[in-house]
């Protein structure tokens, strides 16, 4: 009790010094000895530094209960988030607020911690991204890389998967896992997506006079994916290109199909009927389980790189890799390897019945000519 109104009493000092409106802060007790405090402000995440180091003042000081003899000290660790730089729902910023709060308990208690996502990038930041992207589209600034996909029995190059690089001054050493999913929300995926995959078509033509057959593979986004004129777009150029139908595959998360309309599954559909096949990406780290895979139309799945990265050591991992390989060809799904690094990987792999690899072991994302130098 002695906490709670030491808590309010700090928080609403804070609150009339900040001249913050009482409607916009809420104060709750969602479990044993955890609260949350919901701000809203133009500069919260100011406001959340200073009502944090107004708390970890306050809380500096002894507690005296009449009753008891010494005094009570207790510690404080908070974890801070900013929507909508740490996430957009209530679900996601108090989760990252939880992580954030155990670091501060890591660091050593009595202070406080801002959540850092691997891939946060702060406002002004994201704002360049943003404004480079927008030229970099104009001028038309991409461009694509591969990386060789092998059989994993014999080693034997049998695609390449296109990987998009940026190509503007203004985005330099920019990677795509920042800034493919900065134009999804900004909506101009669709067109970063076009230039490359009109690319990487023109440059997969070239590799069939050296290796026929050769399978190119194409990632797609979950926004790409639910827009249907650029799905029958795609479909139809498919249809109208000099490579087969069936030397060319989409990968897709499974993030993307949890909520999938029937109209996105159909699109899908139609891909495969053209010949196309679907893999899913990133398999094991979203939330579809195993014996969700029966009901997706996908022709293989991509074990994602964090099992593989592990597999020699970490025996859970290779149990999943295990299972994964043998639910997908009970179904007829192929098995492709992400991120394989090492021959003791490979070797795992090969014993496990994995079909294809694919990893820094067998290369680097690389230029087309690279590629057709490898293929020669
Ligand atoms: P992804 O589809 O999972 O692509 C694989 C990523 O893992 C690539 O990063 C690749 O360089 C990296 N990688 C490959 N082998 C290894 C390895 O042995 N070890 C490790 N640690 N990493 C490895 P990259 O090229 O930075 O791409 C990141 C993500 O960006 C991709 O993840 C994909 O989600 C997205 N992306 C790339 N190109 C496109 C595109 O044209 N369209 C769309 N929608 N997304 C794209
Ligand atoms: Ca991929
Ligand atoms: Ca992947």
């Amino acid at each position: 009790i002695a906490f709670a109104h030491r808590l309010t009493g700090t928080v609403n000092g804070c609150r009339e010094a900040l001249q913050i409106e009482e409607s916009d802060i809420l104060i709750a007790r969602v479990g044993g000895d955890e609260f949350t405090i919901s701000v809203i402000h133009e500069q919260a995440n100011q406001v959340a530094h200073d009502i944090a180091q107004a708390l970890i003042e306050t809380f500096s000081q002894p507690f005296q209960i009449s009753d008891l003899e010494s005094d009570l000290v207790c510690t404080t660790s908070i974890g801070i988030t900013t929507c909508p730089d740490d996430g957009y729902t209530a679900d996601v910023l108090i989760k990252n607020a939880d992580m954030a709060m155990y670091r501060a308990k890591e660091d050593g208690k009595n202070r406080a911690r801002e959540f850092q996502s691997a891939h946060a990038t702060d406002s002004q930041r994201r704002l360049d991204i943003e404004n480079g992207l927008r030229r970099a589209i104009r001028e038309e600034r991409f461009r694509v890389v591969y990386q060789p996909i092998v059989r994993v029995s014999d080693e034997k190059i049998v695609g390449a998967e296109a990987l998009v690089r940026a190509d503007h001054p203004e985005l330099r050493g920019i990677p795509p896992s920042i800034f493919v999913p900065i134009a999804e929300r900004m909506g101009v995926i669709e067109d970063v997506g076009r230039l490359a995959f009109n690319k990487a078509m023109t440059d997969a033509q070239e590799w069939q006079k050296h290796t026929a057959g050769l399978r190119l593979t194409i990632n797609l986004s979950a926004r790409e994916l639910a827009n249907a004129e650029l799905m029958q777009s795609l479909r139809r150029e498919v249809l109208l290109s000099a490579l087969e139908p069936h030397q060319l595959t989409f990968e897709l998360t499974e993030h993307s199909l949890v909520d999938a309309q029937p109209e996105t599954l159909a699109s899908l559909e139609a891909l495969r009927e053209a010949g196309c096949s679907i893999w899913l990406d990133d398999f094991g780290t979203g939330f579809s389980s195993l014996s969700q895979l029966r009901r997706l139309p996908v022709d293989g799945v991509k074990i994602d790189r964090s099992f593989i990265n592990d597999i020699l050591d970490e025996p859970g991992d290779l149990a999943l890799t295990k299972s994964i390989i043998s639910m997908a060809h009970s179904l007829n799904i192929q098995v492709v390897a992400e991120g394989v690094e090492n021959r003791g990987q490979l070797a795992l792999l090969r014993q496990h019945d994995c079909d294809l690899a694919q990893g820094y072991y067998f290369g680097n994302p690389m230029a087309s000519s690279e590629l057709l130098e490898r293929l020669k």
